[in-house]
């Protein structure tokens, strides 16, 4: 390319900024964020070595260890859930190490990868898309797998609409290989399903802020037990931003981050902080149970076939259901979506097209709830779904 070839970059022309329309968002992440904790981040900026943000952290701090139930310390990051999973990989396990995966679904899927791709060995427990991990069929397996160093799961399959019994797989691993660590990606569950850290003896566990905890995407939380923090230091995994030792040697220090975190997100997360605990723990999780309950329940009366194959197992915080025979997923979304302002999400991986899924976490009332399941069975019948 000669000198005259290269020239400037002219400025883009870009579409207009048109204004989104009041959305009744039931997509299983990014969820809706309260109007009082969305103008808790329209306060100015401060400096995060300040005072300012150090009591911000004082706050938020024991309050996340308070819905983990831990008295470990919750240290957070700016990224969005995949991070926590790229996270607990790098801090406890090495290149070579022989782990094991319980897949449900795509998110467990990703955490196998994320280990593979650090030059762990995994070895793979695999359920079909809809079934949970059943407790016999894990054990025989991890007799077979023995001796492994860790053994990661999923508590809430996002993909899928189904949750695991981890204190049941968590009790059973910790009778079989007692120095073993489990690692359990809650992000699409805790703060909105019972997840007890501490009591079920759990090593690593990670949550998104988009999911249940009522704040935009930006920031992950993450915990690990005694057992996790003696694997962190003998660890020989690469890392540098995901590693705990100087996240938490500038919390304890200064209540502050080693890199610079989301100010306006850790604004959001002290109010909905105060949300939560005013509702209180055990009734955000009976809201979720009645939100799990509802859509199940419509979805049933309506003749639509649930993607989780054991009702006992069936997610309170998504729900995926199967497209009918015919009917493309896209097309309701769509109309959904353009005419009522209803956003659902699609199926992952290979039932994209196929299924659709309901998120009712985080924030949500049961209005919201029933116009969206109202809508879907208005739009399935105008696509001639007949029960
Ligand atoms: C959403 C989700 C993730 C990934 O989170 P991102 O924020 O999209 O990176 C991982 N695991 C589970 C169970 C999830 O629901």
């Amino acid at each position: 390319m000669t000198i005259q070839e290269r020239k400037a970059i002219p400025v883009p022309q870009v579409e207009a900024r048109t204004p989104v329309p009041r959305q009744n968002l039931r997509v299983p992440g990014p969820t809706p964020v309260p109007p009082d904790v969305l103008e808790a981040q329209a306060a100015p900026m401060i400096n995060h070595r300040g005072p300012e943000f150090s009591a911000i952290m004082k706050r938020v701090t024991p309050r996340l260890e308070y819905f983990f139930q831990t008295r470990s310390r919750v240290l957070t990051y700016p990224a969005s859930g995949t991070g926590g999973q790229e996270c607990a990989v790098v801090n406890v396990f090495s290149p070579g190490d022989h782990v094991v995966s319980i897949i449900i679904g795509n998110f467990g899927t990703r955490l196998a990868k994320i280990a593979e791709a650090y030059g762990v060995k995994v070895s793979r427990i695999e359920f079909a898309w809809g079934e949970f991990a059943d407790p016999a069929v894990v054990e025989a397996r991890l007799k077979e797998l023995a001796p492994y160093k860790g053994v990661m799961m999923t508590h809430n399959e996002t993909s899928t609409g189904v949750t695991n019994d981890i204190q049941t797989l968590a009790a059973l691993v910790r009778r079989l290989s007692p120095d073993a660590l489990i690692v359990v990606d809650a992000v699409s569950s805790l703060s909105s399903l019972p997840l007890e850290m501490d009591p079920w003896d759990l090593d690593v566990v990670f949550t998104g802020s988009q999911k249940g905890w009522m704040i935009p995407p930006g920031i992950m939380m993450i915990a690990a037990s005694e057992r996790a923090w003696q694997a962190h230091k003998t660890s020989k995994m690469p890392r540098f931003y995901w590693d705990w030792s100087s996240t938490l040697k500038q919390l304890e220090s200064s209540w502050q981050h080693p890199t610079t975190p989301p100010v306006s997100l850790f604004y959001a997360l002290d109010v909905a902080l105060d949300k939560m605990l005013d509702e209180g723990r055990e009734a955000i999780f009976a809201r979720h149970v009645r939100a799990g309950e509802y859509v199940r329940g419509r979805a049933q009366a309506m003749g639509l076939e649930l993607l989780a194959k054991d009702a006992r197992y069936a997610s309170n915080t998504v729900t995926a259901i199967r497209a009918p025979e015919g009917i493309e997923t896209k097309a309701l979304l769509k109309k959904l979506h353009d005419q009522d302002q209803i956003v659902l999400a699609d199926g992952q991986d290979h039932m994209k097209g196929k299924m659709f899924r309901i998120g009712h976490l985080g924030y949500f009332t049961d209005a919201d709830l029933q116009q969206a399941m109202d809508a879907v069975e208005r739009h399935l019948k105008e696509l001639g779904y007949r029960a």
